[in-house]
């Protein structure tokens, strides 16, 4: 059941490099993450160089901490394994501490690894709410438990990346075991048009395109958004051709005409 979950880092499709913008998270985490997961043994010599097990990437949503986490695990050469509370509630239900137990067993086994909370504030949100079921309070502690259990032999390089949009709803014992905290904000005018730049780099652009225009007139744009709104401008041509070809169709038939032939299949007319 958990297999499904996990990503090796051929078939995790995400590199730094489509990532526009964001350098200075992209370069604390290549410190952070990467090297300890790659070269280890660099960093079990003293107190305040050992791997940090957590780093916590919080900020408005679609700003890209899913790329970035998947990024981590590629250039790492890590397996992804992306759990989060949908994953519980639809597959695990009642089974939260199992299924804990589980991600944790199998990233050790697999390491390196990445482990990637999503939403970790639906999951691991604040202790004392009252509401709260009681295996929700146990899969918390299961959490936490193996969380700590992680080992930073070079067999077991297990990472737990989580993020969030909601850092203040988090629990104090997860946020102090996630010492490294990185803002992933909006971007401004440049970086949005450096992401412009990347979502389009194999884009057939006309001649007349100015990204840095683009970019002057997303105010508030995250980098979700930016991508949604060239999806939709990609498509404006198709459907240009399709409005043009009803209406041709239309004044055939009105003047008594054939319909003008379909330069696509038979079947769309
Ligand atoms: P949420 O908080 O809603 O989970 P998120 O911060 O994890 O969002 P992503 O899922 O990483 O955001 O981004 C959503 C999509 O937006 C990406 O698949 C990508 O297409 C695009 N995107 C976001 N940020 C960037 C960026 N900096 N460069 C290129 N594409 C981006």
């Amino acid at each position: 059941r958990l297999l499904g979950d996990v990503i090796p880092p051929s078939d995790i499709g995400v590199t730094f490099d489509d990532i526009g913008a964001l350098e200075n998270v992209k370069d604390t985490l290549k410190e952070l993450v990467m090297l300890p997961l790659q070269r280890p043994e660099l960093f079990c010599k003293g107190q305040l160089t050992k791997p940090c097990k957590g780093i916590l990437l919080f900020g408005p949503p679609g700003t890209g901490k899913t790329m970035l986490a998947k990024a981590v695990a590629t250039e790492a050469g890590a397996n992804f394994i992306n759990i989060s509370m949908s994953s519980i509630t639809s597959k695990w239900f009642g089974e939260g501490e199992k299924y804990v137990k589980a991600v944790f067993s199998l990233a050790s086994k697999i390491a390196p690894s990445v482990i990637f909370v999503d939403e970790v504030d639906s999951m691991l949100g604040r202790r004392e709410n009252p509401g709260e079921h009681e295996a929700m309070r146990k899969m918390k502690n299961e959490f936490m438990v193996n969380w700590d259990g992680l080992r930073t032999k070079d067999t077991e390089r297990v990472l737990v990346l989580a993020a969030t949009n909601r850092p203040f709803d988090l629990d104090e014992a997860v946020i102090r075991r996630l010492p490294r905290r990185l803002m992933v904000n909006l971007p401004d005018a440049a970086n949005r048009a450096k992401i412009l730049r990347v979502i389009l780099a194999k884009e057939d652009l006309s001649p007349g395109v100015d990204l840095d225009s683009v970019a002057s007139m997303t105010d508030g744009y995250s980098g979700s958004d930016l991508k949604n709104l060239c999806v939709t401008a990609a498509h404006r041509p198709i459907r240009e051709i399709l409005e043009k070809e009803k209406k041709d169709r239309e004044a055939a038939l009105a003047e008594g005409r054939p319909p003008p032939a379909l330069s696509g299949s038979a079947d769309i007319r």
